[in-house]
């Protein structure tokens, strides 16, 4: 009898507790070994290894889905409590921080950027990236697009490309520097065209997909160009996402410039509906949670931006009561100085409960308080952070641990001292915070981290490559504001 290990067939064995992603009694499982062949979880139970397989011991181990991170800006994790920014409010934020430095990327700081962003959420243990990616202007000196999907592919993870940009712009346009410079609507629409036939998988494990994302649907187009922009992405069968009723202001600018709420505004564009997600909805009326509701609208949460911008919390309890589906999304890495699932998690965890000890402005909060202690379960937050996220992403064959699903999961060895004294081990990795141990983590079978380490990945070289381009970008956009 042959005793070689046959390549990506393991015998996950021991495991102290394993979360997986669904609801009620089966958000726990009574397993203790998973089985992974073929890039599937194949069989769970109580099971003995067989000859051709590679066994690892779990023991005191807490196995839970790999991560689905759904909004992200991976060009900002060069660009970390930016000083000028780090006390703004959302507004100010954006034109002290991303907008002040996006023309100072280039092909390779912008790389250093997104393989930062991802390694930090590999080693929290995400699998499945959407970015948000919005540095588009006329002539782009660099492909992003072919950037991101490469980088990814390195550390072998599922990426999803929201292809942002905008159309519209506030200044005069002959009066902006060219990275401020809007597209043309035209060039916007070939672009996803060609991003969809080079690297689209309409798959439900899929690892590339691609979503049409301008980067705000009040501002960043005119009316019609978004509703015709929900038309193409219907044609071309892809999802739709961006950023909605982040702050009040939206429900200002919407008021003022469409006399309607900015869901309502949506709507009216077939911008709603379950091949939608808008990441924050953190200020929204009773009725626009309502037609979210009834259109299974999605939501990107982000925590721990909101927190750090003082935009507020969204109401995740009434959001999913109404029948919208819940993800998690950690945002760009400059409004979010820990954007891992880990930190993320921990942060949607306690702030659902928080709101409830908040001064409520009655119009926004439907006339009631949510939230209290027993707001979001740890099983809850769980759920949100990876099945919720696959959902919005059509990747139903990820998010779960179940036999049959891809084998996307993280063994989490809870070997630090803040795990020394939990009464319930399983809800450690989220419940404690902090960076766990990663004893292995696996995407579609493939075993991707192993002892806490990312196979040929020099942190040291990371580190100083990250430090020498923070120096250039830093001189890079003093000189472009002298220019200006
Ligand atoms: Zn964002």
């Amino acid at each position: 009898m042959s005793s070689v290990p046959l390549k990506n067939s393991y015998l996950i064995q021991n495991a102290h507790a394993i979360l997986t992603g669904l609801t009620g009694d089966a958000a726990r499982c009574s397993s203790t070994d998973i089985r992974i062949q073929s890039g599937k979880i194949t069989e769970m139970g109580r099971l003995s290894a067989q000859p051709n397989e590679q066994v690892v011991n779990t023991k005191d181990c807490v196995i839970y889905p790999a991560w689905v991170n759904t909004h992200h800006h991976l060009f900002q994790s060069l660009l970390k409590g930016e000083p000028q920014g780090l006390n703004q409010n959302l507004t100010s934020w954006l034109a002290s921080t991303p907008y002040r430095f996006r023309g100072a990327f280039d092909e390779a700081t912008f790389r250093i950027a997104v393989r930062i962003g991802l390694i930090e959420l590999l080693r929290s243990g995400c699998a499945t990236v959407a970015d948000h990616h919005y540095l588009y202007w006329p002539q782009m000196p660099f492909d992003g697009a072919a950037i991101l999907f490469d980088e990814a592919e390195k550390l072998g993870m599922r990426f999803v490309l929201c292809r942002g940009g905008a159309t519209l712009t506030r200044g005069l346009e002959s009066e902006l520097p060219q990275a401020l410079r809007p597209e043309k609507f035209e060039d916007y629409m070939l672009d996803m065209e060609r991003l969809v036939k080079h690297y689209h998988q309409p798959d439900s494990n899929a690892f590339r997909k691609i979503v049409m994302a301008p980067t705000s649907t009040l501002h960043s187009t005119t009316a019609p160009q978004l509703r015709e922009s929900a038309r193409i992405a219907r044609q071309l069968g892809i999802r739709m996402h961006s950023h909605l009723s982040e702050t009040v202001d939206y429900l200002d600018a919407a008021k003022a410039k469409f006399g309607m709420t900015p869901v309502q505004f949506c709507a009216e564009q077939d911008w709603i509906g379950s091949d939608v997600w808008f990441a924050h909805l953190v200020k929204l009326l009773p009725e626009e949670i309502q037609l979210l509701g009834q259109t299974q609208t999605g939501i990107a949460h982000c925590p721990q931006s909101n927190a750090r911008l003082g935009s507020g919390i969204a109401d995740l309890v009434a959001l999913e009561r109404t029948g919208m589906t819940i993800s998690i999304g950690v945002d760009g890495a400059g409004s979010n100085e820990a954007a891992d699932m880990l930190s993320e998690t921990h942060a949607a965890w306690l702030l659902q409960r928080a709101r409830k000890g908040m001064l409520a402005t009655p119009q926004y909060e439907g006339g009631q308080f949510e939230g209290g202690a027993d707001a979001a379960s740890i099983e809850d937050v769980i759920r949100w952070g990876t099945v919720g996220g696959a959902k919005i992403l059509g990747l139903d064959q990820v998010g779960t641990i179940e036999v049959g699903q891809q084998a996307d999961l993280v063994i989490y060895q809870l070997d630090d001292p803040r795990y020394f004294g939990l009464h319930d081990m399983a809800i450690g990795p989220v419940a404690s915070g902090g960076r766990a141990h990663i004893k292995a983590m696996f995407i579609a079978g493939k075993m991707v981290m192993e002892n806490d380490q990312i196979p040929d990945l020099d942190m040291m070289e990371l580190a100083w490559q990250a430090k020498q381009a923070v120096k250039l970008l830093q001189q890079r956009s003093m000189d472009m504001a002298k220019i200006a």
